[in-house]
């Protein structure tokens, strides 16, 4: 990403203690508008924790978090202006595709015709129109998946975060939401932060993939940067070379 690019979020400073353990350290970050930035690294690294201080899920304990150039630390998590997907979709059985996607407006108080405006245009974004009657359990697991991402995206929001939303599903899917999350990501012009231990989820899908080990970012570049010249050895293996 060129560095001309206006800074959209940031991480400044950010250090994260559940009890005496230090998950995220001290740890600077800038994404650009529009930008693909995928948090890469082992299990327990901190990678979801950063995502959840972003969402407003959890707070740090010190430094700040700016988006758009304003400290948002203070700012609850549903007037943050994201959209959250997690591994586990847990769409409501009992709905129809088009009444999950509904819920989280009903629970905000938009009156029907919006709420059905607003249905009826996250489910075009992601190519569903057709199974809005739809339950659930009729649905394949990348459907399923689309519903949720679609359920993210029905506030139209700045940004979207998703955690290991793929990590559910069998290959051949995973490499179809792949790409069809790329497509969202160009059509949208969505500012996307991408957690995943998957190196070539990664490499493939983002503009930048940031590296984590232990809380720290040990390399942040483009997947072409991290993968040809790693700036660690950390870095190296987890890629899977071992120059
Ligand atoms: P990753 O997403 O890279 O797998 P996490 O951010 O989930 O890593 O976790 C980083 C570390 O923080 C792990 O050691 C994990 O056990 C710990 N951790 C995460 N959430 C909590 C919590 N709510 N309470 C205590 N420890 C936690």
């Amino acid at each position: 990403m060129e560095s001309s690019l206006a800074e959209f979020i940031r991480f400044d400073r950010i250090t994260k203690f559940y009890g005496p353990l230090c998950v995220v350290e001290n740890l600077d970050l800038g994404i650009a508008k529009g930008e693909f930035v995928s948090l890469l690294g082992p299990s327990g690294s901190g990678k979801t924790t950063l995502l959840m201080m972003l969402a407003g899920f959890e707070q740090p304990t010190s430094g700040d978090i700016l988006l758009d150039g304003t400290a948002i630390n203070a700012v609850p998590t549903h007037k943050r202006d994201m959209g959250v997907v997690f591994q586990s979709y847990a769409l409501f059985p009992h709905m129809s595709v088009g009444d999950n996607i509904a819920f989280p407006l009903q629970m905000r108080g938009l009156n029907k015709a919006e709420t059905n405006q607003r249905v009826t245009r996250a489910l075009d974004m992601v190519q569903l129109s057709a199974l809005v009657d739809r339950r659930p359990s009729q649905l394949s697991g990348g459907q399923q998946q689309r519903v949720a991402l679609a359920r993210a995206l029905v506030f139209e929001p700045r940004v979207v975060l998703m955690d290991e939303p793929l990590g559910a599903l069998d290959k051949q899917l995973r490499e179809q939401m792949q790409l069809d999350i790329r497509d969202l990501h160009r059509r949208l012009g969505l500012t996307i932060v991408f957690v995943t231990h998957d190196q070539s989820e990664a490499l493939t899908m983002s503009d930048r993939v940031a590296v984590f080990n232990k809380g720290k970012i040990e390399q942040i570049g483009t997947p072409r940067q991290v993968y040809d010249e790693p700036a660690t050895r950390f870095v190296a293996e987890f890629i899977g070379e071992t120059n």
